[in-house]
């Protein structure tokens, strides 16, 4: 499937990795890394490498690594890059992983989150998912529908 395809991405993909996850692509994101630690970590993971930098290209290159050299400034353009060089699938569900730590998403049921959510959206809502990490919970509220719209327009409308 290609929705198992995982990523690692340099320090200037913050964004892009943010909407990869968003698209629930196992993604992986560090504020600082040594280009030594992340191309180790995308070989004991298999993961494809996301850089703007063409020494690391270089490097990952020499190690026999799966990179793409990410040409675009703006995240959209990065997103499309990405989903067509790797020709995949757009997923047509978001929230399906934390955006903060990268981890799947394990759907509750509103009595196991009544506590960490506020009162209104407790009565609006009724799906949550929480992150086994860090304990966030997540909701299908606006911002959600607002990033859908946003893959939407990218990508099209799906299924
Ligand atoms: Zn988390």
């Amino acid at each position: 499937m290609t929705s198992e395809i995982r990523f690692i991405a340099d320090c200037m993909l913050g964004k892009l990795s943010r909407w990869l996850r968003i698209c629930g692509f196992d993604t992986l994101y560090y504020r600082q890394i040594s280009d030594l630690d992340l191309l180790a970590q995308a070989e004991q993971e298999n993961r494809v490498i996301l850089t703007r930098d063409h020494v690391l290209l270089k490097l990952s290159q020499q190690r026999n690594l799966k990179t793409i050299l990410i040409t675009y400034d703006l995240w959209e353009d990065q997103l499309k890059q990405v989903v067509q060089e790797l020709n995949l699938k757009t997923p047509s569900q978001v929230l399906r992983r934390c955006l903060n730590c990268n981890e799947p998403l394990i759907k509750v049921d509103k009595t196991q989150i009544e506590t960490q959510v506020p009162a209104y959206v407790l009565d609006t809502e009724r799906e949550f998912s929480l992150c086994p990490r860090c304990g966030k919970v997540f909701w299908p509220g606006t911002h959600w529908v607002e990033m859908r719209r946003s893959l939407n327009k990218l990508f099209g409308e799906e299924k």
